[in-house]
């Protein structure tokens, strides 16, 4: 084994049984005629290498995000993505910051690489302790969810374009940008074109098992970071589902619109609790000191959220899985009045 590989935390999936509210997955379930258009996908070409599948997929996508097929990479969920590209752009050392808090894998797939993972010690995602911490720390690379995974906050255009002046390369993991669709950074890749976008399949498309995300950059980025990719990455199954759900516009329409909607309730309702942080993803966080209390007394009730140190991440979810916090909470409020 390679030095140190002790260090590296194993991924341990959560259970899947109960509501899951804390893996911020899609909610709303594929219309029938999607389960029925999915069901016509041909399986005659399963003896081959997946080729065509994924040029078709790029085509719709590269439709759906407005870039060009060729500015387009696909990875076995954007997860792959961050492994691949950690391993193109560092050498052993070079330095990595992201924001605090942020997706944990950044850190991670830091250390997969030999690179070293800086974060600020303040929580908060303040700008300025950003940019202070980027000063000093002179990264090679910076990795920022926007919007932000955990909070649901967005840093604005103007914030990621002055960050991408200030250092080689810059990722904006935009796996949530659907539920909101204004403000991505696809808007100024021109102009700045050290830097690497996101996407994912697996949140507003609700798609998370067909593991697909795609990478957004310059045709010459996306020419360098290809040569790390392993050969035939995405399964032409996922792909060709993926594509028969990208062709449907109404679908991703109607997840939006609900997980906007549900996402509003999960604020009312989880205001008891604490302060609310304003988000435009799929879930909420809610400060508190007693994160893995609350976490504790959900899953008692068979609702998953997951616990931060100062606060909790629930994802939007049904109001068959509300009614379950609700009691929950009120079941709390009347032990202490
Ligand atoms: N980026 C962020 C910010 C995420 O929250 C997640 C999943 N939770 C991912 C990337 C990875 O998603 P996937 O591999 O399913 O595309």
């Amino acid at each position: 084994m390679r030095r140190n590989y002790q260090n590296i935390p194993r991924y341990v999936p959560h259970a899947a049984s109960g509501y899951a509210l804390n893996q911020n997955e899609s909610q709303y379930p594929l219309p029938e005629r999607l389960e029925r258009a999915i069901r016509d996908v041909s399986l005659e070409a399963l003896s081959r290498y997946p080729v065509e599948e994924l040029l078709a997929l790029k085509a719709s996508y590269a439709d759906y995000a407005g870039v060009e097929p060729t500015q387009l990479m696909v990875g076995s969920g954007s997860d792959e993505l961050l492994a691949i590209l950690s391993q193109a752009i560092l050498d052993t050392e070079d330095r990595v910051v992201a924001p605090a808090p942020d997706f944990s894998m950044y850190g991670i797939y830091t250390q997969i690489a030999r690179g070293h993972f800086t974060q600020p010690d303040e929580l908060g995602l303040r700008y300025e302790t950003l940019i202070e911490v980027i000063r000093t720390t002179d990264p090679k690379l910076v990795l920022i969810s926007n919007p932000n995974n955990p909070t649901g906050k967005m840093w604005t255009l103007d914030e990621l374009s002055d960050i991408a002046t200030r250092v080689p390369y810059l990722v904006v993991d935009e796996a949530y940008i659907d539920f909101t669709m204004k403000d991505s950074f696809v808007s100024r890749l021109s102009e700045y074109p050290n830097v690497i976008i996101l996407r994912t399949l697996s949140k507003a498309f609700g798609l998370a098992n067909l593991r697909i995300g795609f990478m957004i950059a310059s045709e010459e980025i996306i020419e360098q970071i290809d040569r790390f990719r392993s050969p035939f990455n995405v399964s032409g199954l996922s792909a060709a589902v993926a594509n028969v759900v990208l062709r449907d516009e109404t679908y991703i329409q109607e997840s939006i619109q609900f997980h906007t909607a549900q996402r509003e309730k999960l604020t009312e309702l989880l205001r008891p609790i604490g302060e609310i942080l304003p988000s435009r993803a799929n879930f909420i966080y809610v400060k508190t000191d007693d994160s893995e209390g609350w976490a504790s007394r959900f899953l008692d009730k068979g609702v998953h959220v997951r616990a931060f140190p100062d606060g909790l991440r629930v994802s939007a979810g049904t109001d068959e899985a509300y009614a379950l916090i609700q009691q929950t909470i009120e079941e709390v409020n009347s032990v202490e009045n």
